[in-house]
Order: C-alpha cells, then structure tokens, then sequence
C-alpha cells in the first residue's frame, strides 16, 4: 500500500532518515518504534508529505506520491498527532467535522458521523459544544483522533496520539485501536516509544534508530530472534 525505496531526509547536512525501504501493507497495523530522534515522525510525516524526501521514492497504492495532488493525497489519510491541536476556537463537534466539511457532506451525514465517532471513542455527548481547552488532555487527543478517522481514509497516520494519557484511558484507547482496526481494516501506522503500545498494537513492528532500521517483523520475532544487542536491551532483554 504505501512502499519506500531508498527513501533519505536531511535537515541541513544531517540525514533524519537514511536510505529506508519500507512496506507498509494493505490493512496492517504496522507501529514505528525507537529511541528519540530515531527519525519516526520524520517517516510518517513523509507520507503524507508533511516533510518532503530529499531521495528516493515513495510509492502509494503504486504511485509516487509527488505526482499526486497534495490534496488528494491527504484526504485519503487521517493525521493525528499529539503536538498538533485542535482547532482552538472551534468546538469538539466541528473539529471532529473538519475534513467531511471539506469534501461537503450533507449535513445530516456530518452530525450522524460526529456522534458515531464520539460513542466510538468513549466521548461524552456533553462535550459536543465544547471548546479544546475546556477537554482534558485525554479528551483533546481523542478528539483528534477521531478527527483523523471522520471521512473514513484509507490509511491512518498517527504520532503519539495516547502521549498524555494515563495508563486506564491510555489502555482504554489502544484496545479502541485494535478493535477499529479490525473492524474498519484499515491501513493504519503508528509512532510511539512505549514498547507495550507497540507490541500489543502491531502487526508488524519497524524498530528504528539514528535514521535506520534496526530489525522489522512481527512483535513475536523481534522478541524471540532478536537481530543484534541493541534490539534485546530495547525490549528490555538482558543477555
Ligand atoms: P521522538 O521520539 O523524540 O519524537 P523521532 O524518532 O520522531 O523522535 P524525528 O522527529 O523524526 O525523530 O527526528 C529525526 C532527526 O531529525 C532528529 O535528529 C531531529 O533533531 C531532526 N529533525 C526533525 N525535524 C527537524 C527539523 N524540522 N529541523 C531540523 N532537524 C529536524
Ligand atoms: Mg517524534
């Protein structure tokens, strides 16, 4: 579905990504896992170019994506992100509605959709008219998650979205994920640093460091035929 080759990124004459091939499969959950400044949010963001690659091609549904229409592309991937907000003067109900807004959907279908996703996520109907900084952090991300799944995209792009949460909303959350997931079959990839998150959500697991891939597969393999040391002591492995 979405497929690297070669893919490189720098930021001044320092590469954030380096020579990645990658295949992101159709209706997988594949999470994107490392140490800080490993270049995760660097990859995600490539695919739906938010970054733009330096070298390299990038490939989605066997098209590269710099022939496609920015706005095309986007409209068929959902974005969340933890460090971009909500729209602040927006309520809970119109950011939810922002990207059926855009594709004009009939009002009634926005409002059905709106109250779906909101049930779907666990939000209160109550919150419906409320402004981001009347929300818990919690809440806040989960409005955005369920902005980024509104029009129903083929792919969800999603950074850290349970960054903030505490350990029962953040569990709440993940196991929401899975069932999503299986439900909708949906192509979905996730950036976290949490090793549980990752090895409880994915499908398939890329595990990065300093802009590469150290080892990919299923959360099984990487924990049973670790690649090297540096995989083991990520897992938490002694020897
Ligand atoms: P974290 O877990 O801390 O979010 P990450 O794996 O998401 O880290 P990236 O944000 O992809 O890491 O960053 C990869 C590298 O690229 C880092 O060295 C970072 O400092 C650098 N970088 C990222 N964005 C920029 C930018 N806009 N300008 C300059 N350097 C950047
Ligand atoms: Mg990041």
């Amino acid at each position: 579905m979405i497929e690297f080759q070669q893919v490189s990124k720098y930021f001044g004459d320092r590469a954030a990504v380096k020579d990645l091939t990658l295949h992101f499969k159709e209706g997988a959950f594949t999470v994107l896992i490392g140490t800080s400044g490993s270049g995760k949010s660097t990859t995600l963001k490539m695919i739906n170019r938010l970054e733009a690659h330096d070298s390299g091609t990038i490939r989605f549904a066997g098209e590269d994506i710099r022939q496609q229409p920015l706005l095309a592309l986007r409209r068929r991937m959902g974005y969340a992100i933890q460090s971009i907000g909500l729209f602040p003067h927006w309520t809970v109900a119109q950011n939810i509605a922002t990207v059926p807004q855009l594709l004009k959907w009939p009002k009634a279908r926005t409002q059905a959709r709106i109250d779906e996703l909101m049930a779907l996520l666990g939000l209160e109907p109550e919150l419906r008219d409320r402004y981001p900084h009347q929300l818990s952090g919690g809440q806040q991300q989960r409005v955005g998650v369920a902005r980024a799944l509104a029009a129903d995209p083929e792919v969800l792009l999603m950074d850290e979205p349970f960054g903030a949460l505490d350990p029962v909303t953040r569990g709440a959350l993940q196991q929401e994920m899975r069932r999503i997931h299986q439900l909708l079959g949906r192509t979905i990839v996730l950036v976290t640093h949490d090793i549980d998150e990752a090895l409880r959500l994915a499908d398939h697991l890329i595990l990065m460091d300093n802009g590469e891939v150290v080892q990919q597969g299923t959360p099984l393999e990487m924990l049973t035929q670790p690649a090297n040391a540096f995989v083991r002591t990520f897992f938490g492995q002694s020897e």
